[in-house]
């Protein structure tokens, strides 16, 4: 294996000086040194084969006997110095204190291609960020991570990414939907790969505990190392950075509601400073189009996290951000008028991207009200989000009567004619038709740009459990078949179309599907 690896993390910023792991609260340190607990019987099942070329790494290096040790936990290459992060966070709009990598385990850096990652492994054992957990992970949380966290960076959307999904070979005890059942579960681990997993809580924890000294070595550490083109660090520079985060939170967000994808725990301890979707637990994936849902059954009685309040959820987490970082600046005005412009970018951004769906690319004033309208009528019977947008990329602006045969698909019970919603869409189609003449684009290339918008494919969570369910008969192929499949998730791959489709019936209320709680 000849990878080029950093440290920097640990180098450049303070470690904690106790070394033995046991579970604590550390003070004026950025992280914790920690070695990943051996498993019993560690299995590769699969690897980012492509991705893995872009860290360094050769077909030998993924065939062999170290490759599978060190993605398990099971061997430390030579000269790293594997360690966990000390964090905070707000977790459901409160503070929460400590928290930290309680089951992730960064083991180190590699640069390649003038690109730096941090390879990090989630379940691979204890930490002193552990708190009441095990450190560990099971097979349909690490899956479910691996598939998505790949699949979102083929739709384009900002993310961490997987290199590695093995079984350890242990058994792990979980009560899945937190109701006194407990059983044991395959025990799994991902190697997880990003350019930095500092989130909001990693600077909130010094903010918190009056730390300024280390709260400052953090921020000048990421705006060297992440931010480097904002200059060197001064409350000026301070400024910019935040100002950077808010943009890339701002952008990630929008993806989001692009996509239809609800991540289930904003928590500011699983917001990245990158602005990449980081943490896949108990995410989803709109069905029906619904501006109220939550996968997350943890979170099913307020619905904090809800589909429709992730931009205000950035936005909350932002202020704690703010918050966080004012002891630097001591200026509130800045910050302010940055989260001010967050609200503007919204409805600026989120109005382009509804646009975009739509396949509208001219301005027009009464466009607000126009999408606002279609959102209203979407709601109004259950209606699948992503076929509807990939169907209607098919309209054809001089028949509009056809509008409704168009999306025909999307709906989970077919309209009759004559009800009233029918009458509605019929009207919002002659609109769409009246509208589209104020457009360029001929209706076969404004099809194009809209394919390229709106998925085909996307992780349906039914999709995700499919390939659970197999896994733990042993067998994998379904996972292969699923990340093969959302490498392209835009492509027609009419091979796979029977993934364009609704969700099946039994899977409206099963466990994992609609319902999934944060134990992992
Ligand atoms: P999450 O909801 O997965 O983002 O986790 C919130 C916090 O709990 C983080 O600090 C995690 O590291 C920690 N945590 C979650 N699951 C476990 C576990 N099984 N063992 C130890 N810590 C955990
Ligand atoms: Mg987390």
């Amino acid at each position: 294996m000849n990878l080029k690896i950093k440290s920097n993390f640990t180098e450049e910023l303070p470690g904690d000086s106790i070394k033995t792991n046991t579970r604590r609260q550390v003070n004026e340190a950025c992280f914790s040194y920690v070695t990943p607990k051996k498993t019993t019987n560690p299995k590769l099942i699969h690897v980012a084969t492509d991705f893995s070329k872009d860290l360094g790494f050769t077909n030998e290096d993924l065939k062999s006997k170290d490759f599978i040790n060190i993605v398990t936990g099971n061997k430390v290459l030579e000269k790293t110095n594997p360690y966990a992060m000390c964090y905070g966070g707000h977790q459901f709009g409160r503070w929460a204190g400590q928290l930290g990598d309680g089951r992730a385990i960064n083991l180190f850096d590699v640069n390649h291609n003038n690109k730096q990652w941090t390879i990090q492994l989630k379940g691979a054992g204890e930490t002193p960020y552990s708190r009441s957990g095990d450190g560990l992970a099971v097979l349909r949380s690490s899956i479910r991570e691996y598939l998505c966290s790949e699949a979102m960076h083929h739709l384009g959307v900002p993310t961490t990414r997987a290199l590695s999904l093995a079984l350890s070979g242990d058994q792990v005890m979980r009560d899945m939907l937190y109701d006194g059942n407990q059983a044991y579960e395959k025990g799994a681990i991902v190697s997880r790969v990003s350019p930095s997993f500092l989130r909001f809580g990693n600077f909130e924890i010094f903010s918190a505990r009056g730390d300024h000294k280390n709260l400052k070595s953090l921020v000048h550490y990421t705006i060297k190392h992440h931010f480097s083109h904002l200059g060197k660090p001064s409350k000026d520079t301070y400024i910019l950075f935040f100002d950077q985060v808010m943009q890339r939170t701002l952008d990630m967000i929008i993806h989001w509601q692009r996509v239809g994808f609800v991540h289930g725990v904003m928590n500011t301890d699983n917001m990245s400073i990158l602005g990449l979707t980081i943490d896949y637990g108990p995410y989803g994936w709109l069905e029906g189009f619904d501006f109220g849902w939550t996968p997350n059954t943890t979170d099913a009685q307020n619905k904090r996290y809800r589909f429709a309040n992730q931009p205000n959820i950035g936005l909350w987490n932002l202020y704690q951000l703010a918050n966080a970082l004012y002891p630097l600046i001591e200026d509130a005005e800045p910050l302010e008028k940055i989260l001010e412009n967050y609200k503007n970018g919204f409805e600026t951004k989120s109005l382009a991207m509804m646009k975009s769906k739509l396949g509208l690319f001219e301005d027009d004033a009464k466009d607000q009200q126009f999408i606002q309208a279609l959102e209203d009528i979407l709601q109004l019977t259950e209606t699948d989000m992503t076929i509807f947008f990939r169907l209607l990329s098919n309209f054809n602006k001089d028949n509009s009567i056809k509008g409704l045969e168009v999306v025909n698909d999307a709906f989970y019970k077919s309209h009759d004619v004559a009800d009233t919603i029918a009458q509605q869409w019929g009207d919002w189609f002659d609109r769409y038709s009246f509208r589209l003449e104020k457009e360029k684009f001929s209706d076969l290339e404004r099809k194009t740009k809209m394919d390229l918008i709106n998925p085909k494919y996307v992780l349906r969570n039914y999709m995700a459990q499919l390939a659970i369910d197999d896994a733990n008969n042993g067998n994998y192929d379904l996972i292969d078949a699923l990340f093969q499949l959302l490498k392209n998730p835009y492509a027609e791959q009419p091979k796979n179309i029977k993934w364009f489709a609704k969700r099946p019936e039994w899977a409206r209320h099963k466990v994992g599907c609609s319902m999934l709680s944060c134990s992992s």
